[in-house]
């Protein structure tokens, strides 16, 4: 059956040239000083300054939820449900709004939306949309390169989570401060989330989601509390998988040539943000993903936004262009036209021989 994405809508843009496949500068990869290996920390960790209260933080608060998870240990269905919804509205914050909306443009959305989407990213507990923002932008244009917030090629931990733990390499900062982030400041969502940043962050990241269950749902206070650090820290490592497993493991049918791979896990997980291959082959498709449905929770949600009239002018690449791009630079591994690829290449690998 073929995916509903492809057939032309009225709101959909489409991109049929290979111009918007977007083209990694080229910068030089793996500067880091010595051998990779596990003897030689220091190719991991770099020369940078360490962040000791980052440190303290992460280190007390993952400390904690493992002992909310292995000693406490305590199964309460209501605060499981109430959960799981909440992560909905968190999940599709900063999926669907600081990433696919703020930072890649790849649709239009209407201020209900928009506001929806700032207070769910918000309900995550990470950093203002400007910091997000600014970081992945930075991101995408120096994937996996010094200048690479959170570059792969330092290994899974740095990714992972190592680069909150210490100072910005200097080629980030440099390349952070070109970058042009006025289409961002100028949302007013945008501009309220910043100026009341932090009691934001305090009402929709641990408020609400503590003391509404405990109001409603009659559950005591430190359950509540403590289900809440479960949900917090899950929702900082899925996102934080993004960037270092989909970075590493998994196939790449689009660009065998760049580090970030399509990873099942991540997706599930991530609403659909582990099809990481696709996404910084093709970053402006709204779907982050060659299929809107296939464990893309985010890319279901938009198709009803779009349904409902919110969000509009979602961009997509036309089939061909995928194909074309898949043929030329994909690892054979695509599951309509992979062993199309292997095939061609067998027979380009014969005909030089030859
Ligand atoms: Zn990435
Ligand atoms: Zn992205």
């Amino acid at each position: 059956m073929m995916p509903p994405e492809f057939s032309k809508s009225p709101t959909m843009e489409m991109f049929e040239t290979e111009k918007d496949v977007v083209q990694t500068p080229s910068v030089s990869k793996n500067t880091r000083n010595g051998q990779k290996s596990w003897k030689n920390l220091w190719y991991y960790f770099g020369e940078q300054d360490l962040k000791w209260f980052n440190i303290f933080l992460l280190f007390t608060i993952h400390g904690y939820v493992l002992y909310v998870l292995l000693v406490v240990h305590k199964f309460i269905g209501s605060l499981l449900i109430f959960h799981f919804f909440y992560t909905q509205f968190s999940g599709f914050g900063i999926t669907g709004g600081a990433h696919r909306y703020y930072t890649h443009k790849a649709f239009k959305a209407k201020i209900p939306l928009r506001i929806i989407m700032m207070l769910g990213f918000t309900s995550t507990g990470q950093n203002s949309i400007f910091h997000w923002v600014r970081d992945h932008r930075v991101h995408h244009k120096f994937s996996d390169t010094d200048a690479d917030p959170h570059n792969a090629a330092r290994g899974f931990f740095f990714s992972h989570c190592g680069w909150l733990l210490m100072k910005k390499h200097p080629d980030v900062i440099e390349q952070g401060k070109k970058v042009d982030m006025t289409d961002v400041l100028e949302d007013p969502v945008v501009q309220f989330h910043e100026k009341y940043f932090v009691p934001l962050w305090l009402i929709f990241c641990h408020i609400i989601p503590i003391v509404t269950p405990w109001y409603f749902l009659n559950v005591d206070l430190l359950d509540c509390f403590n289900y809440q650090m479960v949900r917090w820290v899950f929702t900082v490592n899925v996102t934080w998988s993004v960037n270092s497993a989909a970075h590493l493991w998994g196939n790449r049918p689009y660009d065998k040539s760049i580090y970030p791979a399509e990873n099942r896990l991540v997706s599930l997980l991530g609403f659909g943000e582990g099809w990481h291959n696709y996404h910084h082959t093709f970053p402006w498709d709204y779907k982050a993903a060659e299929l809107s449905w296939w464990l893309n929770t985010t890319g279901i949600y938009l198709n009803f936004f779009r349904a409902v009239g919110w969000a509009y002018d979602l961009k997509t690449p036309s089939k061909e262009l995928i194909e074309r791009i898949v043929r030329k630079t994909g690892d054979g591994s695509h599951f309509r036209w992979g062993q199309e690829v292997l095939e061609e290449e067998e027979e380009r690998v014969l005909l030089k021989e030859e």
